[in-house]
């Protein structure tokens, strides 16, 4: 199914056949069987590149690589990052791209092969600016040096290490873009500014811990973080500053809860940054947050989203609260382009005015149309890429 109903956005703006019949596709979808012989064995892993929509641009999005990636996830996934670059404002499309392996089976020598191999069966669309990746769950920036290394075009990939090209504040623009969303909507929905506010985060990689970090900077109190392993909480506030260092929450030594009860915590903001999914009806009718803000893309579900909205749960969407990650990626894209260079202030600023800017469009629609925050960015976003479509003359 699709992320966007497109039906219900029809019934606020003028979408038309045409262009729902675009939308409703992908532009181009392509399948690699990566084998590579190696040690003892042969490592196989099946792997995908979705590009939605192109009308605005070249197809954005990163690469996942976990163990349960899917063509029908890729797609979402793909999808989602249409919107997400139309409600930005920014001349990209939406793409997406999954290895379907577990990163964790990976030497860093296997892992640079098969990195090597995904760019060899992909080539087309990685040498021609089709479609651009950057790092998604399980890639770093590391496997962009790889891809960079092959292509050997700057612009064929984005979230490089800043020494090769990469974007300075590349790495945290995510989690920074988070957490301004996160301000924006703690002032609108709760009254309040930061200070004191509890936040419960899931997911301490690169989203989750940059977030969280930005967020205890700021004055909120992150009471809650957890991992794929184990869940830490502090009724104070965790040491977030003095745990960016860690990788595995359950070698911190602080205290820990089970791990999805922190879904449930008695919080302010809860912010899932982790996997798909993890609001689902259930969750949704136990969970005590009063304003969720989803830094990881679709964490809830259709059902999930229905529940939050019948108790009055303000949600702020994937496609506003992540877009500072592909925010930062245009940037680098355009600066690999120029060849002009860009500071971290630089790279904050935009990202703090982009998201401003959206968040303050989407609050209008909300106030008009009398709709929720989601609809209201699906609202703007779709209508930004049916505009698209008739100025290219698709429809
Ligand atoms: P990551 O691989 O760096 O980190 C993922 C984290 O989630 C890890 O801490 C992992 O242990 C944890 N995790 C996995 N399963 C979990 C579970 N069941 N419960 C709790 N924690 C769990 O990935 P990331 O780049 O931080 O991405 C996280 C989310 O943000 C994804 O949904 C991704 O699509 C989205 N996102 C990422 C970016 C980006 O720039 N990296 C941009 C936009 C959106």
């Amino acid at each position: 199914m699709s992320v966007v109903d497109l039906n219900l956005v029809s019934r606020y703006i003028e979408v038309g056949r045409e262009a729902e019949r675009l939308l409703r596709k992908s532009d181009q979808e392509a399948y690699a069987n990566l084998n590579l012989k190696w040690d003892r064995g042969l490592l196989q892993a099946d792997a995908y590149i979705v590009l939605h929509c192109s009308v605005r641009g070249p197809a954005k999005g990163g690469i996942r690589m976990r163990e349960d990636v899917s063509l029908k996830e890729t797609r979402r996934l793909a999808e989602l990052m249409t919107y997400k670059c139309a409600l930005a404002k920014i001349p990209f499309g939406g793409g997406k791209s999954g290895i379907r392996i577990n990163p964790k089976v990976l030497s860093p020598e296997a892992r640079r092969a098969l990195i090597s191999e995904y760019v060899h069966m992909f080539a087309p669309y990685l040498q021609n600016g089709s479609y651009v990746p950057a790092p998604d769950m399980g890639t770093t920036p590391a496997d962009m040096a790889t891809i960079y290394g092959c292509t050997h075009i700057p612009e064929s990939v984005t979230g490089k290490p800043p020494r090769i090209g990469g974007l300075p504040g590349r790495e945290e623009a995510t989690g920074y873009g988070v957490a301004c969303t996160t301000r924006l909507a703690v002032r609108h929905v709760l009254g309040k500014d930061l200070r004191g506010v509890t936040v419960a985060v899931q997911g301490f990689g690169n989203v989750g811990k940059w977030t969280a970090r930005f967020l205890a900077e700021w004055g909120a109190k992150v009471i809650a973080v957890s991992d794929v392993g184990t869940a830490l909480y502090m009724d104070e506030g965790l040491p977030i500053t003095e745990m960016s260092g860690i990788s595995v929450l359950s070698e911190s030594g602080l205290p820990e809860i089970p791990r999805d009860e922190l879904l449930l915590l008695p919080v302010d903001v809860l912010i899932p940054a982790a996997i798909g999914g993890v609001i689902d009806e259930e969750i949704a009718s136990k969970l005590q947050a009063r304003l969720i803000i989803e830094a990881a893309n679709d964490p809830t579900t259709a059902a999930g989203d229905a529940v939050l909205n019948e108790r009055g749960i303000s949600v702020i969407p994937d496609i506003l609260a992540n877009s500072g990650g592909v925010i930062a990626s245009y940037i680098e894209w355009r600066q690999a382009k120029s060849g002009s260079l860009t500071d971290k202030s630089e790279t904050y600023d935009v990202i703090d005015k982009q998201i401003s800017r959206a968040y303050a469009d989407v609050i209008d629609v909300v106030r008009q149309k009398g709709v929720s925050h989601r609809l209201a960015a699906q609202i703007l976003a779709v209508d930004e890429v049916v505009q698209s479509m008739r100025d290219r003359g698709w429809i």
